[in-house]
């Protein structure tokens, strides 16, 4: 399958792995244990014999998801999770010890935030830096430092991380390096090739892209040298030491924390990935003609995109993602527009969180995705009171834009 494209190897790579009579889809396993009729067979996938024990260890839907996973994303071994945040505990909380010090982006979702603040009371170090310039990280590194956090491009900010050059500074401190994918997607960037350890992806978003199924994923790249570890328990030091980092996070993560993924949710998630490359194109071109008409736009004082020449970090975001520049878009409106009242005028746009939908998607992100945190931590990650946070979806471009300038028509009628 690798000569293969990468849509023509998700939509058939299922054929391939041993699906029942010929059918398509991956079915859904609903079984909760697995049975053997020999019990030295069981005893043998109990230690370590590729096979399934009880689902919540994995089912065979999730195997092929995963399978699917680690095909979009170039390679490595993936292990699927109930949710992104899901996937993110298991990975810190596993990996991680008391006294060690993880280094990451200060421009990060909000819940991942959050998470920290429970990994500072079990007695994890944090340091937040900015991931555009790498010089903050290298002057972050210490004696415990173990691992280094970023996303592609930040929620709602949308500032660009230095992939390449945060990269660069791990392998030569021997750091595990995890990249959170979610709003660039392995269609727009496969964090392999900057020398990413492991990858996250929320499936919730573009993956699954329908907003009808939360899910998460790691993959370990394989890149990464887990005798270099020194946290790796004794016995999951078995085997090939590319496999000990992700075995640890599937037993001590997905088996005793339990965030598994149902096998209902796992088949959802895989039949929105097939057509992950064409929503993905259509959004960031409609993201892209919106963001072009709203910086043009009188009653607009600030939007951030990627694709626009005027953000900070537009050429990174061109040669990283191949000249798309995905969903999100930060908005501040011209003094004298209130925020809430142009959010009351859309009317294709739904005011709901979440990202990655196909559905285009606006809230104002100070009082709703980070109200919790208070203004000192907004401050630091960059986001105004009158910030929208707009995820674009795959509607009719000119419907999209037609209904933001009523919007602002409307608005301008009542201020006049
Ligand atoms: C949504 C999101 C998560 C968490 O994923 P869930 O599936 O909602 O738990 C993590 N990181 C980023 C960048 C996200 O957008």
């Amino acid at each position: 399958m690798a000569k293969h494209g990468f849509t023509t190897r998700i939509l058939h790579n299922d054929r391939h792995l041993s699906v029942e009579h010929g059918a398509v889809h991956k079915p859904i396993h609903t079984s909760s244990q697995y049975a053997y009729s020999d019990a030295r067979e069981l005893a043998a996938v109990f230690q370590g014999k590729a096979g399934y024990t009880y689902a919540r260890q994995g089912t065979p839907t999730t195997d092929a998801l995963e399978k699917k996973v680690s095909a979009m994303e170039g390679g490595g071994t993936s292990l699927t999770f109930s949710t992104g945040m899901g996937a993110l505990s298991a990975l810190f909380t596993t990996l991680l010890r008391a006294g060690d010090h993880l280094i990451s982006s200060q421009f990060i979702f909000g819940n991942t935030n959050s998470l920290f603040g429970t990994l500072e009371h079990l007695g994890i170090e944090i340091t937040l830096v900015d991931p555009t310039d790498v010089s903050a990280a290298a002057a972050a590194i210490k004696p415990n430092t173990r691992m280094v956090f970023t996303e592609t491009i930040a929620n709602p900010g949308t500032q660009v991380a230095d992939l390449e050059g945060l990269g660069r500074l791990c392998a030569e401190h021997k750091l595990v390096y995890v990249v959170d994918n979610t709003l660039t997607s392995p269609w727009l960037f496969q964090p392999r090739t900057v020398g990413a350890s492991l990858v996250m992806n929320s499936l919730s978003k573009h993956i699954g892209g329908h907003a009808n199924a939360l899910g998460g994923s790691l993959t370990d790249t394989g890149l990464y040298d887990w005798t270099q570890f020194p946290n790796i328990l004794d016995v999951y030091k078995k085997g090939p030491s590319v496999g000990w980092g992700i075995t640890q996070i599937k037993k001590k993560g997905l088996r005793d924390m339990g965030a598994t993924l149902s096998a209902d949710a796992a088949h959802r998630l895989a039949v929105g990935a097939e057509t992950l490359s064409l929503r993905l194109d259509k959004i960031s071109s409609n993201a892209m003609a919106l963001a072009k008409f709203l910086s043009t736009h009188p009653s607009v004082a600030r939007v951030s995109y990627p694709g626009l020449e005027s953000h900070p970090q537009h050429e990174r975001a061109r040669k990283l993602f191949g000249g798309k520049y995905s969903n999100l878009l930060g908005v501040e409106l011209a003094e004298g527009i209130d925020s809430f009242d142009f959010l009351n005028r859309l009317q294709i746009v739904i005011l709901a969180t979440h990202v990655g939908d196909t559905r285009t998607l606006a809230l104002p992100a100070a009082q709703t995705i980070y109200y919790e945190m208070g203004p000192a931590l907004r401050k630091q990650m960059g986001i105004a009171d009158g910030l929208i946070r707009l995820s674009i979806g795959i509607e009719e471009q000119e419907d999209l834009l037609a209904d933001f300038a009523q919007a602002f028509e409307q608005c301008q009628t009542k201020a006049a």
